[in-house]
């Protein structure tokens, strides 16, 4: 392998809507800087959202940040740091603004305005209804943000390493020294020699059997720390989206729900009405998807099995419209064509045809939750500063944005447009102080062996002998991640789990992979992949059986109640010597002390 050295003032890692942000922000505060990214940056993961970024533009009814900072607040179950979220959701006006000059195609009002739909617990504060504060250009919000953002980029002269793996950060008395990559191309390895390195490699939801996530979405870099003894936070809190095609997983934007599309279980019954007789089928995710694992375990799934329908053909929606008093702005009632939701859901309505065969303005869409969003991750200061201790204290030159990143804005559970806000907003964050802390810093001085701890694990992989298959260790990790550490959980489950995920990680030790060649070696970078997704799948089922309460995404069986008493906090997780040690964070509390949730 060989290696090739390059020198940068900031180096992005990853190429979705936090890294380009991050990147284009960088760029312009006069910082050198290249994005290294696994895949092409318009195959990030971002291109695939749907539904919509969330801003209280208020350009259909009332609507204010206060609101929107309040609804993700009790979203969160409370976790949420609330500087932060607050922070996040006052800029969201004005970001969403900033893309829209960029050139983001936003759906427009009948008098030039940005368009929005309403999504999941987003609501008007005085009703409790839900209220619309979702920008979307139809339901291809997030393409539309990615390509605007890498064209801004493009004209900015940032400098992009595609199709690159990053494997390593090396750090000097503490803080940045450098990044290694293995390019696919060549199979050989560079050094990116920098002041600062800015981690935004989005989530890891292929742990999990069905998932909304891309293939590619492994969680690396949250291995990498874990790996150079940074620690993690709130690993337990994974997000299941409640509308996946049934068995396979592929979202369903809950954009389907904001327009009238509602739940149905086998008995025909609008179920969600028992669940949150405010917003209904607009509660919070996490509240959604129990409801749909309670009705499948009561014999209410359709047929007997292991799903529900999400109806959406018009007279459906226009009944139930009628039925909850919906009104236009202008207070006419609420009445869709199949005209109106084509336009509005140009994509669903492709993916079932391709995926299912149906047209859902004809039949109901078979879903189940599906594994979507890391709440969790690489923690940082409110400035995208990665810590390194439940004191907060900084990795000078270090920096993470986007969904890898917990700063906390989504504390237990995430609403839906909050992450596209969350990906910009942290994303411009990041490069502001990347580049500014580039600007009076030196470089650190490089190690020779930069690039030894790379190749030492690609070649173990490599020159494996064993009889063990990697496809078939993911797969099994796959299934107990699932099964065990899902919607629902227990002591019992977590502890299968966990033995389970011991057994691969030390059957990993004995694989082989076929390819040997130095080329274009997919199968080699899927197997360091595995490594990375066995590390995650460990600290998450500990982290789960670490927290007995229930909050959120996080629900134990066994402890069903939220513990504020003892776990209104943080968790960090750290990896030393292959076992694992806990410390913990409060939440930052500004005005909305913690209450029950009542959807
Ligand atoms: C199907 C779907 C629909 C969604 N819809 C919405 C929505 O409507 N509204 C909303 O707010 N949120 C939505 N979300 C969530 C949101 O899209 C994501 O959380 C967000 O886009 C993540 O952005 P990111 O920039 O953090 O990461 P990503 O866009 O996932 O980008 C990750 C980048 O990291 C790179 N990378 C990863 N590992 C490495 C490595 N080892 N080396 C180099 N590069 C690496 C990849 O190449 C990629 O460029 C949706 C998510 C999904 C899956």
């Amino acid at each position: 392998m060989q290696v090739h050295t390059h020198t940068f003032d900031v180096v992005v890692i990853g190429a979705g809507g936090a890294g380009l942000m991050a990147a284009l922000y960088a760029s312009r505060n006069q910082a050198k800087t290249a994005v290294i990214s696994k895949l092409y940056p318009t195959r990030s993961h971002t291109g695939a959202a749907q539904g919509g970024i969330g801003a209280a533009l208020g350009n259909l009814e009332e609507d204010h940040p206060e609101w929107h900072a309040f609804d993700t607040v009790k979203g969160s179950d409370y976790l949420g740091d609330q500087d932060a979220i607050e922070f996040m959701c006052y800029q969201a006006p004005e970001i969403v603004y900033e893309l829209e000059h960029m050139g983001v195609p936003f759906d427009r009002t009948p008098d030039g305005r940005i368009m929005q739909r309403r999504f999941g617990g987003h609501t008007n504060n005085k009703t409790g209804k839900p209220v619309r504060r979702a920008c979307h250009a139809a339901d291809r919000t997030g393409h539309m943000i990615l390509q605007t953002l890498y064209q801004q980029n493009l004209r900015q002269g940032t400098h992009f390493f595609n199709e690159f793996y990053v494997t390593d950060i090396l750090f000097h008395e503490g803080r940045v020294a450098a990044v290694v990559a293995y390019e696919l191309a060549t199979g050989d390895l560079h050094v990116f020699h920098t002041k600062a390195a800015i981690i935004a490699t989005g989530g890891w939801g292929q742990l999990w059997e069905v998932t909304s996530n891309a293939k590619t979405l492994t969680g690396d870099l949250p291995a990498v720390l874990l790996r150079r003894g940074l620690p993690l936070e709130d690993m337990e809190f994974f997000q299941f989206h409640p509308t996946g095609i049934f068995k396979l997983g592929i979202l369903i934007t809950e954009g389907v729900r904001g327009e009238g599309g509602v739940l149905i279980n086998d008995l025909g019954e609008r179920f969600m009405e028992k669940y949150a007789p405010t917003v209904k089928d607009l509660a919070s995710r996490d509240v959604v998807s129990r409801a749909i694992y309670l009705e499948v375990k009561a014999g209410r799934g359709i047929g007997g099995g292991k799903y529900v329908y999400l109806d959406v053909r018009p007279e459906t929606v226009n009944k139930y419209a009628k039925l909850d008093g919906r009104t236009n702005p202008d207070g006419t009632p609420y009445v869709v064509t199949e005209e109106i939701l084509r336009k509005k859901l140009p994509d669903i309505i492709d993916f079932c045809k391709t995926y299912l065969g149906i047209d859902p303005m004809k039949e109901p869409i078979p879903v189940q939750p599906t594994a979507h969003y890391a709440m969790g991750g690489i923690p940082t200061t409110i400035k995208a500063e990665v810590i390194r201790d439940e004191n907060n204290t900084v990795v000078p030159g270090l920096y993470a944005a986007g969904e890898v990143a917990c700063v906390s804005v989504h504390g237990a559970n995430r609403l839906g447009t909050n992450s596209l806000l969350d990906i910009v907003v942290f994303g411009k964050v990041a490069g502001k102080e990347a580049a500014a802390y580039a600007k009076q810093a030196s470089l650190a001085p490089l190690p020779k062996d930069a690039a030894d701890f790379t190749r030492e694990q690609l070649e173990r992989i490599k020159n494996g002998r064993g009889n063990e298959r990697v496809a078939h260790i993911v797969a099994e990790m796959k299934e107990v991640m699932q099964e065990y550490v899902g919607v629902f959980r227990t002591e019992e489950g977590l502890d299968k789990a966990l033995e389970k995920i011991r057994e691969l990680k030390e059957r990993f030790q004995h694989i082989s992979i076929t390819d040997k060649s130095s080329k274009y070696n997919l199968e080699l970078m899927e197997a360091w992949e595995a490594s990375n997704m066995l590390d995650l799948a460990e600290v998450t089922a500990l982290s789960a059986r670490n927290r007995t309460e229930s909050r959120g995404a996080h629900w134990r069986e066994d402890y069903p109640k939220r513990d504020d008493q003892n776990w209104l906090k943080h968790t960090l997780i750290w990896m030393e010597n292959g076992k694992h040690r806990f410390a913990y964070k409060p939440v930052v509390i500004t005005k909305w002390q913690p209450k029950e949730r009542v959807y």
